[in-house]
């Protein structure tokens, strides 16, 4: 439904965008992630039309965004970064002009505006200016003119920057909901939505794709993979780490003693599950374990690994 290729994007000597190729299908909420200035919000403004690319094309449900824009944007709902324009209209009214220009009218409209109001809890603040609405809610003003026509193909930019924890639980309900029938793209800096809502992550540096897979397959790229923490007396800690070494499977092994307590964690050699061997050594040594556990990884150890730079890592290492 969605299907990019080659985008490119320049302004004068940064090439913000630098060949992009993706395809985004019905059922898959894509989360698209990268640090600050990765070309992020450029691609999604090319991919909705907002911004002519200086090579490659996007196509939304088969219609080139160029060439034939009015028929993609049809099929779009768009999210910018940022609040809604219009600032001295009220949310009704702004809804109201979005509805005509989607060539809503009558029942059409009205039913389409009280089941986006609805769906981002806009009721409270309708009539007042959108200026002088919160973050949260001009936030959410944004997600209401983007679904209002119930488009196949959603773009957001940030869907929950500026919300607060229930408004974020909120949103990302809503996407879970509306996703079985759409193509749904979303920025975010938010490595948990990513596990919250994507149901595939792709993750951009410099304007290029670095990594791209289901939230499963990006945290099977973390170092904590599959690997066990036990929480034991301090003074068992020496002891209780040189026995997890003695695992077959085990490559390394870390502790951390704070006020009297050792985190001892076992990682595993090419993402081996090590729970059982290291359960049933504690119950057959009898260990003093407070807490065991497993981690299915960390998207941010992944999310630094793969686009923290060399030179950047060369003067972390330096310092
Ligand atoms: P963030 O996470 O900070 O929102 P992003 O991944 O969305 O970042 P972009 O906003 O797409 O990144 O910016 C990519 C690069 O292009 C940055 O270096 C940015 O400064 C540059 N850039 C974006 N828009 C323009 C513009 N209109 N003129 C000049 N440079 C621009």
């Amino acid at each position: 439904m969605i299907e990019i290729s080659g985008l490119t994007k320049r302004f004068g000597p940064i090439t913000a965008v630098s060949g992009i190729d993706l395809t985004v299908g019905r059922g898959e909420v894509l989360g698209f992630l990268g640090p600050n200035g990765a070309g992020k919000s450029t691609t999604m403004k090319m991919a909705a039309g907002f911004l002519a690319p200086d090579g490659g094309y996007a196509r939304i449900c088969g219609h080139d965004i160029e060439t034939d824009t009015l028929e993609a944007q049809r099929q779009l709902g768009y999210l910018p970064e940022g609040a809604p324009a219009y600032p001295d209209m009220t949310p009704r009214q702004f809804l109201g002009f979005i509805a005509q220009v989607r060539g809503l009218s009558g029942d059409a409209a009205r039913n389409a505006i009280a089941a986006a109001v609805h769906k981002t809890e806009l009721d409270p603040v309708l009539e007042q200016p959108i200026d002088t609405l919160s973050k949260g809610f001009k936030r959410r003003v944004g997600v209401a003119q983007a679904i209002l026509h119930d488009p196949p193909v959603l773009i957001m930019d940030e869907p929950t920057d500026g919300l607060d924890p229930n408004q974020k639980y909120a949103v990302r309900q809503l996407i879970k909901a509306m996703s079985p029938d759409k193509a749904i793209v979303i920025s975010t800096h938010l490595l948990e939505e990513v596990e919250a809502v994507c149901t595939r992550a792709v993750i951009i540096d410099r304007g290029r794709i670095v990594a791209d897979g289901t939230p499963a397959e990006l945290l099977a790229r973390s170092h904590h993979h599959n690997a066990v923490t036990l929480i034991v007396p301090a003074a068992q800690a020496d002891a209780v780490a040189a026995r997890l070494k003695s695992i077959p499977a085990v490559a390394d092994v870390q502790q951390a003693v704070s006020n009297g307590e050792a985190s001892v964690t076992a990682f595993p050699k090419d993402g081996a599950l090590l729970i059982e061997d290291v359960s049933g050594m504690a119950s057959r040594e009898n260990w003093d374990v407070k807490e065991l556990y497993a981690e299915a990884g960390r998207l941010d150890e992944v999310f630094r690994a793969i686009t923290t730079h060399d030179a950047t890592r060369a003067r972390e290492s330096r310092a």
